[in-house]
């Protein structure tokens, strides 16, 4: 084997969620002919209207004169100018906003977003300073977990707890009293609605984190690829944030296109521009064929209009259904908590006092055929020693209703019988 760097070494580790799904793939081929309900997915359900739009869009497409100016040629790196030019008319229309071409950056997925801007704000300033990466409510989305070359530069804060006891509910908000933005925090990144716990911070909340940004010219990135208008994975009314140093980000992988890899960044020209280099370095451009389809369904308006009728309530129904399970199969008497279920597409499940760890209950579940992802993957950059973090499941929204429905019961059972051997 070649000798690695250092940051080779880094990047050639599984981090958090995709260690899990090692485990996950390898007990499910193991298991061949056994029947797993499977909840840990983070990959959308293919929706039939929804992929009905991408096909119409490609029809379109291949009939179209620009097919060869898409596919056959290189672009710029700024992105597909009608696709940029969609998004600026439909936030400005929407949001009442006044962007420009300018202010907008598309990337090859999300995921590749984050990195840029991990390594473009966070690390090591040129005078030595270690810039830090704040993630200002801990657990949060696990990728960004690898997203920086310089892994110490990644701190979380842990969050309070809003938690109703009598209805086994919680909620998370940011704590203030704890979170630090100084003149050594490089940019702050959050996930609105949050995978994985479907909470969404509220707009007092995100404004408030921006102007303890502000004075520091710190960029916020509000990683929105659950947020309206589209996929619209929002089941509590939200408005999304923009200020100048908030850059929103948004992803059309939840929107039916994960495998065209799509990112989008909303801001300041000058941050764009700086994201748009790296990207040049990193790959010249994004694939264009993906754009040219998202281009007309924002266009046309389908894709804001089929995330509201169609996406949203189908997810939203799943965790009804989530939800009415746990509270007829749940004891009444057991100390669990069910995140309050704002967005996203999974649910996010607090056992107070668990007698073992996440992972042997992960274990456990796996005994009885279901498959969850244990929590404590979700709380990258938190350093500080936290027993809620041993103490929580993440369920994919992802499966069959009836699928949710037996799972929660041998939950709920499995879960019982561990409170009561303690
Ligand atoms: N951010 C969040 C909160 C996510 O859940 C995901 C994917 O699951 C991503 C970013 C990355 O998405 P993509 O790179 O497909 O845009």
């Amino acid at each position: 084997n070649p000798a690695l760097t250092q940051i080779g070494d880094q990047m050639s580790n599984l981090t958090g969620v995709r260690a899990i799904m090692k485990d996950i793939v390898e007990t499910l081929q193991a298991g061949a002919g056994r029947e797993f309900i499977n909840l840990s997915a983070g990959n959308p359900l293919i929706l039939p209207e929804v992929e009905q739009l991408w096909r119409d869009c490609t029809a379109e497409l291949l009939a179209s004169d620009e097919y060869g100016e898409v596919v056959c040629r290189y672009g710029s790196s700024q992105g597909y100018g009608p696709l940029i030019k969609a998004i600026a008319n439909d936030f400005n229309r929407r949001y009442n906003l006044k962007l420009s071409d300018r202010n907008i950056l598309i990337t090859p997925g999300s995921q590749t977003l984050y990195f840029y801007a991990a390594n473009a704000f966070g690390g090591y300033s040129s005078g030595g300073d270690l810039k830090q990466i704040v993630l200002p409510l801990s657990p949060d989305y696990t990728g960004y977990g690898g997203v920086s070359l310089v892994p110490e530069a990644l701190i979380a804060y842990k969050p309070t707890l809003d938690i109703d006891v009598s209805a086994h509910r919680f909620k998370y908000r940011p704590d203030f009293s704890q979170l630090t933005i100084t003149e050594n925090t490089g940019c702050v990144i959050f996930s609105r609605p949050c995978n994985p716990t479907g909470n969404v911070m509220t707009d007092e909340e995100v404004r408030k984190i921006a102007a303890l940004a502000a004075p520091y010219d710190v960029p916020v990135f509000i990683d929105s690829a659950y947020a309206p208008p589209f996929p619209a994975l929002n089941f509590t009314e939200m408005t999304p944030v923009f200020g100048s140093n908030i850059l929103h980000c948004m992803s059309l992988s939840k929107a039916g296109l994960p495998g065209e890899r799509i990112g989008v960044a909303i801001g300041d020209a000058k941050l764009i521009q700086v994201l748009e280099s790296f990207q040049t370095n990193m790959c010249i451009h994004p694939s264009r064929y993906g754009q040219a389809i998202a281009a007309q369904a924002i266009n046309s308006g389908a894709l804001a209009e089929i995330a509201e009728r169609v996406i949203r309530p189908f997810y939203q129904n799943k965790f009804t259904v989530l939800e009415n399970t746990l509270n007829a199969a749940m004891p009444q008497d057991l100390p669990w908590f069910l995140h309050r279920g704002e967005g996203a597409i999974f649910a996010w499940l607090w056992l107070k006092d668990l007698p073992i760890t996440d992972w042997e209950l992960y274990q456990q579940l796996k005994q009885v055929g279901v498959i969850v992802v244990p929590g404590s993957t979700f709380f990258p950059g938190l350093r500080e020693s936290w027993l809620h973090k041993q103490q929580c499941l993440r369920i994919s929204l992802t499966a069959s209703d009836a699928e949710i429905a037996t799972g929660m019961q041998r939950l709920a059972k499995v879960t019982e019988q561990v409170y009561q051997r303690a």
